[in-house]
């Protein structure tokens, strides 16, 4: 499961990604950094639609997968089915799971096994590493 990859499909240099992305997706993303808690306006997005990778643009989550954890931060059941990758992150002294985008590598949150059924799982994602695409 947790298997960890050096080569992704789409493969940019540092100076690109700095361009494309703004500076703190470019920072979540690339440097896995975490956002400020409430400050994703994705954390209130409840319209149905696909949340998909601010790096790559590969539908990540599901909005039927998304629920009002209460963390501050976007957060899903489970991940469209191939969609992102995990590996362990040691950082800080703990020891946690870490999401990234299986396309770019782009890193997207942490996984925790305190989520809701039917999974149990609770993806907590940074806002800035997704963006909303509306179904209609
Ligand atoms: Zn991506």
């Amino acid at each position: 499961m947790a298997k960890q990859q050096e080569s992704y499909p789409v493969q940019k240099s540092d100076a690109e990604w700095k361009r494309e992305l703004d500076p703190l997706q470019y920072h979540v993303l690339r440097e896995h950094g975490t956002e400020r808690a409430g400050t994703s306006p994705l954390n209130d997005e409840k319209r149905a639609g696909e949340f998909r990778c601010a790096g790559c643009g590969e539908p990540l989550f599901d909005s039927s997968t998304k629920y009002e954890s209460g963390t501050g931060w976007p957060s899903f059941w489970a991940p469209k089915e191939g969609a992102v990758e995990t590996s362990t992150d040691r950082k800080f002294f703990m020891v946690r799971t870490e999401v990234h985008c299986a396309k770019c590598g782009g890193h997207l949150g942490h996984v925790f096994p305190d989520g809701p059924a039917p999974t149990g799982q609770r993806y907590c994602m940074n806002g800035a590493a997704l963006k909303f695409e509306e179904k209609k």
